[in-house]
């Protein structure tokens, strides 16, 4: 039997994610000598993403996803970065190519594949992005690509403010808003056809929300949780009458992305859907 060939994620906290069930599934299931493997990486020491980008390397792995809170940081460690990722900002797939790191971004396509997927064309549509942490970047950059235009509500505003410059450099700034994430910029741009919530308030804590509840949705709008499983948005998103995504099918059609990357092969989606379901 051939080697096996490895690939992970990396991030802090990542025992959560769901990727290596339904990675591992998909190799099994096609007979691929793969495994895919957790490889938490913390933020302190700043030197550690570091090694353990060139740990890769070393321990000959195919390549690895990356999630929250590298995604940003992990671009400049890359040999090669894919057009797509450098205008977006952010890498969350690496492949180990002739020794070389290469760094793609596959959130932004998964993202609209997914809202494709629900009926959802995003060309005309007026968007309100939660966040501007690196999946905000792909989903903001998978947007403007397909003719939306989008307000970007970040803690941070300075992050929202430097999200909007640097997309500016790649679609006319006029699509592009940032205001505080407070209650007034809520209420003001609540009205948007579609909210998607990027940032990572209601990963840990379920009962969590970005969304201040004084604020309802209303029928015909839709409320798109990258978090992958139910979440009190998603919750008070159907309570208001809106329609309710969760990430699940974003994480399928980035990881279908990663697959095919990682092995040049058609990447097995409903397999791998049918991998989130088995316990
Ligand atoms: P980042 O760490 O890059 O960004 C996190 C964002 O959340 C920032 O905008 C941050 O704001 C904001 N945030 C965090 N805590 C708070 C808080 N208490 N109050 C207000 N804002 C807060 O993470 P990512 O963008 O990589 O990931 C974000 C989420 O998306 C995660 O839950 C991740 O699991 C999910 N995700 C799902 C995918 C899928 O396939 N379904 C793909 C990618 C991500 P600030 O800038 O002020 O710190």
């Amino acid at each position: 039997m051939s080697q096996e060939k490895l690939v992970g994620i990396i991030g802090w906290p990542v025992t959560h994610s769901l990727s290596p069930k339904m990675h591992n599934y998909a190799f099994k299931t096609l007979g691929l000598n793969y495994r895919y493997v957790f490889l938490p990486v913390d933020t302190a020491p700043e030197s550690l993403i570091k090694d353990a980008v060139l740990g890769l390397k070393a321990l000959g792995f195919v390549g690895a996803n990356v999630t929250v809170p590298h995604k940003e940081a992990i671009l400049g460690l890359m040999d090669q970065v894919s057009d797509e990722a450098l205008a977006i900002g952010a890498v969350n797939t690496i492949f180990i190519k002739d020794g070389k790191l290469c760094g793609h971004n596959t959130d932004a396509p998964g993202f609209i594949c997914d809202l494709l997927d629900h009926g959802i064309d995003p060309r005309g549509l007026n968007v309100l992005i939660l966040g501007a942490g690196g999946s905000a970047r792909a989903v903001a950059y998978g947007l403007l690509k397909h003719g939306a235009q989008i307000t970007i509500l970040n803690r941070t505003e300075s992050k929202a403010i430097e999200l909007k410059k640097a997309l500016s450099e790649s679609f006319s700034a006029d699509l592009i808003k940032c205001a505080a994430f407070d209650s007034e910029s809520m209420r003001k741009h609540g009205q948007a056809d579609l909210i998607v919530n990027t940032t990572s308030i209601g990963l840990l804590d379920q009962k969590a929300t970005p969304w201040d509840e004084k604020i309802p949705f209303k029928e015909g709008q839709v409320v798109y949780d990258l978090i992958y499983k139910k979440t009190q948005l998603l919750d008070f998103a159907e309570q208001s009458g809106a329609k309710a995504i969760n990430g699940l099918g974003m994480l399928v059609h980035q990881g279908a992305l990663a697959f095919s990357i990682w092995t040049g092969e058609k990447a097995p989606v409903d397999i791998m859907k049918d991998g989130l379901l088995v316990s």
